[in-house]
């Protein structure tokens, strides 16, 4: 294939612009899927991927269009929307030419749009501005325009007006691809140089790989190498993704496509790993490659002990399709036997529990998520610390670090009051403060991670009434005085509600968290004592006071179908209560530090 009429691009947009909506046009526009394949959401095809708006895993799609009598290849590389799988995103961008940068023209620019804008501009791509939703009675298109030319120096004509919903903009947008994205460069002779930026997991067909080729020609059958994991594979099927898959007998440089080759377990294919041929491998790997790493850890654990082995059968079903996911057993006093797993981040964590519930029905118990610490032992070695049972005896070590990140938000000048106070309540120092337009500020911080992980993001929606957004990247570990709280049931200690916290927040911490635990623990036939402690010392308590009437009492006499409906009630009720001690204790009860006030 001609390289010069092939183009590259992937959509950035923050949550809710309208990418899929916007997607799913070009497709129709280009005749890709009939109007009946287009009734559902195309490239969200993951029902609860459909129900948040966000494209969790990223595809690719090639589109066929006509320009000035010549026919033109679009490869459309889609790209997550969250800042937890930003890693994703780069190798995305590092895939293309070009990006369009969809802008809700009644929002304006978001954080997470920036930060994506900076990455395709630090990949050298072509970028180009579209407002989005201009059919809505609040678009500010004008505004929102010179928030964008401020944004990327371009000049007002380059930015398209655009309506996913009524059709508008469509072919500008097309026609805009084909003459400002640059055509791939590449040498189709040379040794084969690809790289990987997705794969997709196909229970029947083994992990599908997608990948970009910046140089060479891979035909199928041919011998390869992924070189990063080392591992050796047959092409058996190569091709490029319409909206089914067109297996092709060769695709070489400039072009997107798949690969199956027998992979049946995700993590064999790294996001970001080159792909080369094992008779001539290509001198250099593409660069960015990165093996990405946890950020957010926690329990996860059977509602019923029984059920153990069915939830590890389940998790290693899950790993197969889900590379980011780590797990290891653990074993809890309170809980019993369960994983410690590494998430992205939250969103992660929220999407593996409701996928273990939806997909394998099982009912599980999360426990507070924690950051990955690290203490400077006495003998100046690192211990990693995931989990407050990790935590060393203080003698041992000299002090503890926690990581930081660099968090950018965007809010309305109105609220940069309440959103620099909430940051700073969540140990956050400011860093900079800029207006991109008089009523927009970007403001950034420096903030531990672990504040982030603990319903950050809900209280700043909260104070912002919704305008704000958020992103964050890791920057560095930093010296911090953590210790470790934990909480006791009539004396039984609860190692599944410890958290690993900062000193000077430890009193207020535990105070709220009995306060919590208190709302959310029921009254039993005995009264019950709950307590915060710091190693010996309680610093919080709270009681829960004995039942004195029976709950069925009050039916007495009545119908039995209406008794049997409150003892239902009851065992529904029960699901996800643990026996810890002598004491039940809720699911909400393990979450509860997640919404201290
Ligand atoms: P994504 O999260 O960026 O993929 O956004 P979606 O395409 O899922 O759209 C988010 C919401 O905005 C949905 O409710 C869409 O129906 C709506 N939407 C998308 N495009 C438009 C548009 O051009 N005009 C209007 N009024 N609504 C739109
Ligand atoms: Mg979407």
């Amino acid at each position: 294939m001609n390289m010069q009429k092939i183009r590259n691009f992937c959509i950035i947009a923050h949550i809710d612009h309208g990418k899929s909506t916007l997607a799913d046009r070009l497709l129709q526009f280009t005749n890709t899927v009939t109007e009946r394949e287009m009734q559902n959401q195309l490239l969200d095809s993951m029902d609860l991927e459909r129900e948040r708006g966000i494209t969790i895993k990223s595809h690719a799609i090639q589109m066929k269009f006509p320009y000035k009598g010549e026919e033109y290849t679009l490869n459309l590389i889609d790209t997550p929307g969250h800042v937890d799988f930003s890693y994703e995103v780069s190798r995305s961008i590092a895939a293309c030419e070009g990006a369009l940068l969809i802008v809700d023209a009644s929002q304006g620019i978001e954080a997470q749009t920036i930060s994506n804008l900076y990455l395709a501009i630090g990949h050298d791509l072509e970028i180009i501005p579209v407002l989005n939703k201009i059919d809505l009675p609040g678009a500010q298109p004008e505004v929102v325009a010179e928030e964008v030319m401020e944004m990327i120096g371009c000049s007002r004509e380059d930015i398209i007006l655009a309506s996913g919903k009524e059709g508008i903009g469509i072919e500008d947008i097309l026609n805009a691809v084909v003459n400002r994205v640059p055509a791939p460069k590449g040498d189709e002779e040379a040794p084969l140089q690809a790289m990987i930026f997705d794969s997709v997991y196909n229970p029947f067909r083994g992990v599908e790989v997608l990948f970009r080729i910046f140089n060479g020609t891979i035909n199928k059958g041919d011998k390869i190498k992924f070189v990063n994991t080392g591992k050796e594979y047959e092409a058996d099927e190569i091709g490029v993704l319409g909206f089914q898959q067109k297996p092709q007998k060769q695709l070489q440089a400039g072009n997107v496509g798949y690969l199956i080759s027998g992979i049946k377990v995700a993590k064999e294919v790294k996001v970001g790993d080159t792909i080369t041929h094992v008779k001539r491998p290509c001198s250099a790997t593409v660069q960015g490659f990165e093996n990405v790493k946890p950020m957010v850890f926690a329990g996860i654990y059977p509602v019923e002990t029984t059920d153990f082995e069915e939830l590890r059968a389940s998790m290693e079903k899950l790993q197969l399709n889900d590379a980011s996911l780590v797990w290891e057993p653990e074993t809890s006093a309170a809980l019993g036997f369960g994983f410690r797993c590494g998430f992205l981040g939250m969103l992660h964590m929220e999407i593996i529990q409701e996928r273990l519930e939806r997909e394998f029905d099982m009912t599980v118990i999360t426990t507070v998520p924690s950051v990955q610490f690290r203490a400077l032992m006495n003998d100046d070695n690192y211990k990693l610390v995931n989990a407050p049972s990790d935590m060393p005896d203080p003698n041992l070590f000299k002090h503890i670090e926690e990581p930081y990140v660099k968090a950018a938000i965007i809010t309305a000048a109105d609220y940069v009051g309440p959103v620099i106070q909430l940051c700073m309540d969540k140990r956050g120092q400011i860093k900079n403060q800029v207006y991109l337009t008089s009523d927009r500020v970007e403001l950034t911080f420096d903030m531990p991670l672990v504040e982030i992980v603990f319903d950050f993001f809900d209280k700043l929606k909260t104070i912002s009434r919704g305008y704000a957004s958020l992103d964050y990247e890791l920057i560095d570990f930093k010296q911090s005085h953590m210790v470790r709280l934990d909480v006791m049931l009539n004396g039984e200690p609860v190692d599944a509600l410890s958290a690993i916290v900062h000193r000077d927040k430890a009193y207020e911490w535990g105070k709220r968290l009995c306060e919590k635990l208190k709302e959310l623990v029921p009254r039993q036939m005995f009264e019950i004592a709950i307590q915060a402690a710091i190693g010996t010392k309680v610093i919080a308590r709270e009681t829960v006071k004995a039942l004195r009437k029976n709950v069925l009492a009050k039916c007495y006499g009545g119908d039995i179908s209406r008794k049997r409906k409150l003892l239902d009630k009851q065992k529904k009720g029960k699901k996800r209560m643990r026996q810890v001690g002598n004491v039940e204790v809720p699911q909400e009860a393990f979450m509860a530090v997640l919404k201290l006030d």
